[in-house]
């Protein structure tokens, strides 16, 4: 069974062809995405800001929502938030308030959450994302605002997991929060049956961009960054947008292409049947299919209103500008131009992206190696070293400089590659710097051509035969007498000028 006849199965879900969606309906798409910031600690209070510990050991008064306490508010949150705008090229509002979101539900023990309604700290920008065949597409951003996260409910009992038919709910507060960055885009227009490429390569870019912010570990398996996928279809012709549903927490790239999908499919059964699609959140499924959630609040139902116990965020212009010097390039631009230094494949970038290798070999030209070098102990030897020991290639104990220092010994003919490869094995086992371990494993190329000469006249006379094949004109044959020179010397001498002497002694 093909994944979307599996899908239409579990789903019990009529779907219509995706090329028929496309020859009658124009998709329009809007993408929310959350970030949890990777700030030491939350949002209001001093509590740590770390995912994975003890349930409701990283809480206190104000996370607890506890009568008297009054949240302060995170400063390196605020900036992080700042440079997401400005990454995105958003205007920073001067000045904001937070607002109080009302909602009676265990998830937020304050039965509110803190937010920011209808002052952001960022709106209008745009991203332009990179598409797989190498074009961009301009996405405009309506804003980015801060919130906090909520508290982690965990429903036993019921089938789903979910709350309906649970007999009992667990409650773990350490999320409660955490500060939150909310990225909302205006709505996606002209895609067509591009739609679902084009919100994952989006979620792609973002996430990209926020890693190389270093604002936040963007893990969409851990709920560090979390997506909901805002569908409406038109039918051609049609001037307005059609009825939308929201896809939550959608926990991958790739479930960000197939929950779009699908999502056109299931809308454009129910309006060929002539139905209405109805507004409402759904939840996404891994099996590939989403299904209806709850029928959607509207802002009334949360009571905004402006939160009294925050000053409102006045960023001063000196602020935003220091901020902004501290933007990096896109990371695909980045990516690109550099390739485009080193000369190198696509194939070649990829597999050093891959690898995680990029940055470490920009460091270790950085520290004066050639890029083909660096590129070589990264991605070769280096890689398989850390596969080898189950390692993230930067968390090998070598750095860029010491790997830098080794190229530098082989370039003035200190070391040959294969007595390279044997330092840079003492320095991953902890042996010191590289000169260091080439000083403790005796590790020196012999120079000296009386002594590659003495072993040279050793190896002939001890191998008479193979002698007197090279006299007689069989160069091939001093390959033999190579190998027994560097044998003696522990493969310490220089083997070029070793079969220049071998040549020599023959002729
Ligand atoms: P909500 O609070 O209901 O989640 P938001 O404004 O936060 O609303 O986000 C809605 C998202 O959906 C935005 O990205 C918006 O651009 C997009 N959107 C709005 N209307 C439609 C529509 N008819 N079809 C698809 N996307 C839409
Ligand atoms: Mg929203
Ligand atoms: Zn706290």
């Amino acid at each position: 069974m093909t994944s979307a006849a599996s899908a239409m199965m579990a789903s019990g879900a009529e779907l219509l062809d995706y090329d028929d969606v496309i020859a009658r309906y124009k998709p329009v798409l809007g993408l929310e995405v959350h970030v949890e910031l990777s700030t030491a600690t939350k949002m209001f209070c001093g509590c740590a800001n770390e995912f994975g510990a003890e349930p409701n050991t990283q809480v206190c008064p104000v996370c607890l929502g506890l009568p008297g306490s009054l949240p302060v508010l995170n400063e390196a949150a605020v900036e992080s938030a700042i440079r997401i705008g400005l990454a995105l090229n958003c205007e920073i509002a001067p000045w904001g308030r937070f607002a109080r979101k009302n909602y009676f539900y265990p998830d937020q023990p304050k039965n509110y959450q803190i937010s920011q309604y209808d002052e952001p700290i960022a709106i209008d920008g745009y991203l332009d994302v990179p598409l797989d065949d190498g074009s961009t597409w301009r996405v405009a951003i309506e804003r980015a605002h801060m919130e906090e996260d909520t508290g982690k409910l965990t429903h036993l009992g019921s089938d789903t997991g979910r709350i309906a038919g649970a007999t009992t709910s667990l409650a773990d507060y350490n999320r409660a929060g955490v500060p939150l960055i909310e990225i909302v885009t205006k709505p996606i227009e002209h895609t067509g049956e591009r739609a679902p490429e084009i919100a994952r390569a989006y979620v792609t870019a973002l996430r990209d961009l926020l890693r190389a912010l270093d604002v936040s570990d963007v893990r969409m398996d851990q709920g560090s960054m979390r997506c909901d996928a805002n569908v409406s279809l038109k039918p051609k012709g049609a001037g307005e947008f059609g009825i939308r549903t929201e896809t939550k927490n959608v926990n991958s790239l790739k479930s960000v292409e197939v929950a779009v999908r699908y999502e056109m499919r299931r809308q454009g059964a129910v309006l060929e049947s002539g139905g209405r699609v109805i507004q409402e959140t759904r939840h996404f499924h891994e099996d590939g299919y989403t299904s209806a959630g709850r029928t959607k609040e509207t802002a009334e139902d949360y009571r905004y209103f402006p939160e009294p116990d925050l000053e409102p965020v006045a960023p001063s212009r000196e602020l935003v500008d220091r901020l902004r010097t501290t933007i990096p390039e896109l990371p695909w631009l980045r990516r690109k131009r550099i390739q485009q230094e080193w000369g190198i494949s696509d194939e070649v970038m990829r597999d050093l992206v891959n690898a995680g290798a990029v940055d470490l070999v920009i460091a270790t030209v950085d520290q004066g190696a050639p890029s083909e070098q660096a590129r070589a102990w990264w991605g070769n030897f280096l890689v398989q070293k850390a596969n080898e020991a189950g390692l993230e290639l930067e968390a090998l104990p070598i750095t860029p400089a010491q790997v830098a220092a080794v190229v530098g010994l082989v370039d003035s003919g200190k070391l040959t590659t294969k007595m390279a490869r044997q330092v840079v094995e003492g320095v991953l086992a902890g042996e010191g710097e590289p000169e260091q371990v080439m000083t403790a494993r005796g590790l020196v190329v012999v120079r000296d051509d009386s002594l590659i000469q003495a072993a040279v006249d050793e190896a002939l006379a001890a191998n008479p035969d193979v002698a007197e094949k090279i006299r007689g004109g069989k160069v091939q044959a001093a390959g033999a007498i190579v190998g027994a020179v560097m044998k003696a010397t522990k493969g310490q001498a220089d083997a070029a000028r070793v079969r220049e002497l071998v040549l020599a002694a023959c002729s």
